[in-house]
């Protein structure tokens, strides 16, 4: 049954509390004492649905800041478990409460959820909330990510809630909230598997293919089908982190999602010298999420979802281990040809030859060695706009450069058309560590969210050059040290 609320345009469904009652706990935010918008995300509220004139009244605040439960909406906070590298661990949404899922007015559904909300039966020791500069940093990289044409839970608002948070320092308290196709999580099967019946296994799988995967959950084995598409998503999915330079930071199985959405914008960080060991969290002493290890970690934590899966698969358990074998052995080659061929069009590569890999390869391999920057030198191919990169002066480099030249016109496509394809492939813009730092302090110390509001603008369109970008290109000064990214804050 949907209730609309016509003021806002509020129209939520609760499926998710149809499951069995173990995948989730009632329960409602604690409110807050002096909230204020941070940030609202108009364009995407409107694609929602909502009236962004009434969002931005009161009503519209204290919903986005927990205090007021819109009509329709039953709050809960879901449960499940995951693999923090790499050891099993219970979790749940600590801090974070599902409102309820929003049907658009194109009918689709989208969980509407608020993060920091304040303490849930899953919190363990944390306080459930979550500081200012974190939900900001979340809001500005998740929009980005978006407009990268990369799958990703949105930031819908971002309000200040007048109340402190303590980490190492006190800082502002905040409430993000978050849009996503769903919050279904392979940590959520592992949880099911582990605690439940296969009888609620089976129903989260059902409630998953209705969701997600309705095309499939026809077929003779929509189990396995599940198990295979899950596969397919995620190898889509790294391979355009891999394209950007994108590290997600913390890809525990409770942060990888069953709807092949990018999730948990905590330490994650864009690339900038190219270097395949590259880690930017703090917390990553063995570089367990660097950047070159992200796609062998993506079919590590979808072996753990085919575990969990392992009672759907087969009655015997022989047969069940072999299907999923099977199935997580395409990874490989789902990632590589989807790989090769982004990174085929990143240098206005139409058809297909046995060298491209290598001259890929030798491209690559000139960066690390240059320490070149990974997005501006695709930059600079596509837009040929000189910079001062002692990759460029080398002789290896004039070499690579005749090869692809040649490899270009051995193709049936005209220049135009490589160049067109390279604008569309290569960002002309990422959100930098240091542009986004420099936005995040203006907006917490002194309040000014103009830094902000410039940088989003510039990176909502990524794939056009325009003079506006050229401030945001700058490389980091390298006397302020290597960056580092935090988790949890
Ligand atoms: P994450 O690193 O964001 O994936 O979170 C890992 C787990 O810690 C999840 O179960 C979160 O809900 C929980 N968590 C993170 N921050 C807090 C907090 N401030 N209070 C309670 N639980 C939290
Ligand atoms: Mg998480």
């Amino acid at each position: 049954m949907t209730n609309v609320h016509p003021e806002v345009g509020w129209s939520f469904e609760n499926s998710y509390s149809l499951l069995p009652g173990k995948l989730y706990s009632r329960h409602n935010p604690t409110p807050v004492r002096d909230p204020k918008f941070a940030i609202l995300n108009e364009s995407l509220a409107k694609s929602l649905g909502l009236n962004v004139n009434a969002l931005k009244n009161e009503e519209g605040l204290d919903v986005f800041a927990g205090n007021k439960i819109p009509n329709g909406a039953q709050p809960l906070s879901q449960a499940y478990a995951g693999h923090q590298f790499g050891h099993f661990n219970m979790l749940g949404d600590g801090r974070a409460v599902l409102l309820g899922e929003q049907i658009t007015p194109l009918g689709e559904r989208f969980d509407i959820q608020l993060k920091g909300p304040g303490r849930t039966p899953y919190s363990r020791g944390g306080d459930g909330r979550a500081a200012l500069g974190p939900m900001l940093r979340e809001y500005i990289i998740s929009e980005a990510m978006h407009a990268l044409g990369i799958p990703t839970t949105r930031s819908l608002a971002v309000v200040s809630t007048g109340e402190s948070v303590y980490r190492e320092k006190v800082l502002p308290g905040a409430i993000l909230t978050r849009v996503a196709a769903s919050h279904l999580r392979v940590g959520t099967f592992q949880y099911i598997a582990q605690w439940g019946t296969v009888q609620e296994l089976q129903a989260l799988a059902d409630y998953t293919l209705n969701r997600h995967y309705s095309e499939i959950k026809n077929t003779e084995q929509p189990y396995l089908s599940l198990l295979q598409e899950v596969i397919n998503r995620q190898a889509k999915l790294i391979s355009k982190w891999q394209l950007v330079g994108f590290i997600h930071g913390v890809m525990n199985t409770d942060n990888m999602t069953i709807s092949g959405e990018t999730i948990d914008y905590g330490p994650c960080a864009f690339m900038d010298t190219y270097d395949p060991a590259t880690v930017y969290s703090s917390i990553d002493r063995q570089g367990r999420y660097a950047f070159g290890n992200q796609p062998y970690i993506g079919v590590w934590n979808l072996a753990r979802f085919a575990e969990a899966l392992l009672p759907l698969l087969h009655e015997e358990q022989d047969q069940a281990v072999k299907l999923a074998e099977d199935a997580l052995s395409e990874f490989s080659k789902l990632y590589k040809a989807k790989w090769i061929t982004g990174m085929r069009a990143k240098l206005g590569i139409f058809n297909e030859e046995m060298e491209d890999e290598s001259l890929i390869d030798e491209l690559l391999d000139l960066m690390k060695e240059h320490k070149a920057d990974y997005t501006n030198t695709f930059r600079v191919l596509t837009y040929e706009k000189i910079e001062n990169s002692p990759l460029f002066e080398t002789s290896r480099f004039s070499k690579w450069q005749e090869n692809w030249q040649a490899r270009l016109k051995r193709q049936e496509e005209s220049i135009e058309s490589s160049k067109k394809l390279m604008q569309n492939s290569n960002p002309a813009v990422i959100p930098r560590n240091h542009k986004v730092e420099e936005a995040l302090k203006a907006a917490e110390e002194i309040g000014d969210y103009s830094v902000m509001e410039k940088l989003l603008a510039v990176l909502s369109n990524p794939y056009t050059l325009s003079p506006n970008q050229d401030a945001f290109c700058t490389l980091p000064n390298p006397l302020d040290g290597p960056y580092q990214t935090f988790c949890g804050t």
